[in-house]
């Protein structure tokens, strides 16, 4: 049974490294907030005995870019130093390190909190929406590119706002993922007042991209654009543990019983898809995959953030079935990237 499976499996793999036989593995795309997909899936990379798997959080910055990189998760020098030299190399680090982790595809982009301008990338400018829409497209158009990730809000807008409809409008149209990936606060409430260690990505990064997901779910977005695809990282940022109770509070709140297919978990379940980064627990991933289904799941590592080993001995070990895997590691990106 599990040769068949990974057979039929198979095939799905070899189509993807047939359409992406013509790049060469450091043959790296143009782009920072787009997401580019950048190493070919080569048969020699694949390490003996491991799943072949596609990471889709994983961060880069470019010497213009880090002088405005401010974010410092750590108090150690010796591990910050670390970190900007992986974020700012494209070759032998981050390909070694792929190899070691047996991860075949990286899907790249730029480390938050991100440009603000920069000629010769595909780069969003969240702050007019028209001109991202604009620019989603010529990413993706003439540029290839088969995503975005946005850092968070922008100003303090968040993408529920009215003025992202016509962002939306563009992206349902092409037919891509979003990834929402956690960003600075746009203030910084009483809650975490004194306690700066929950003020960053221990806690804060949780809730504000968990509560950008929900403003969209709330907010109608998904009413408007049902064919949306976003992505969220961190396992989901909790929402996929919380399904029950969006149901049961929001109906509590409106006072009647909304349709199946209205429910906060049905939108989540239709609309998002996650992935493993920065999360490297196996019960956290059971449960995600038992709330969410296995087609909306994908590894990640968020490079170089978190150590690639680590999170593939994780994937490897998981507890789930050979197909799952595959879907995990693999399938699930091919699918929604369209690779
Ligand atoms: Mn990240």
């Amino acid at each position: 049974m599990e040769s068949s499976e990974n057979e039929g499996h198979s095939g799905t793999e070899a189509a993807a490294r047939r359409r992406l036989a013509g790049l060469d593995r450091r043959d790296l795309m143009k782009g920072s907030v787009g997401i580019a997909a950048t190493q070919v899936l080569g048969a020699e990379v694949k390490a003996a005995g491991t799943t072949r798997k596609i990471a889709l959080e994983e961060h880069f910055t470019t010497p213009a870019l880090a002088k405005r990189y401010v974010a410092r998760p750590t108090r150690s020098d010796t591990l910050f130093a670390d970190i900007e030299r992986r974020l700012a190399d494209f070759d032998q680090l981050r390909l070694e390190t792929m190899d070691k982790g047996g991860i075949d595809l990286a899907v790249l982009s730029v480390t938050t909190p991100g440009v603000q301008a920069e000629a010769d990338f595909a780069h969003l400018p969240m702050q007019d929406a028209n001109a991202a829409a604009a620019e989603l497209q010529r990413a993706v158009k003439e540029l290839g590119f088969k995503g975005a990730l946005i850092n968070g809000q922008t100003n303090g807008y968040y993408l529920d706002a009215d003025m992202y409809l016509p962002f939306w409008e563009r992206v349902q149209d092409l037919g891509v993922p979003i990834y929402l990936h956690p960003g600075e606060l746009v203030d910084h409430p009483a809650m975490f007042a004194g306690r700066p260690e929950l003020n960053g990505a221990v806690w804060a990064w949780t809730v504000e991209t968990g509560s950008h997901a929900l403003r969209l779910v709330f907010g109608g977005t998904f009413t408007r654009f049902p064919k949306l695809k976003i992505i969220l990282g961190h396992m989901g940022e909790t929402l996929p543990f919380l399904l029950w109770r969006f149901d049961s509070r929001w109906q509590c709140e409106l006072g009647e019983d909304l349709p199946p297919e209205m429910l906060p978990s049905a939108i989540i379940k239709r609309n998002f898809v996650i992935t493993t980064s920065g999360v490297c627990d196996a019960r956290a991933l059971a449960e995600a995959i038992a709330a969410l289904g296995e087609d909306n799941v994908m590894f990640s590592v968020d490079y170089p953030y978190e150590d690639t080993q680590t999170a593939a001995a994780f994937i490897e070990s998981a507890p789930i079935s050979e197909v799952v895997r595959a879907k995990v590691c693999y399938g699930n990106a091919v699918q929604l990237m369209g690779l």
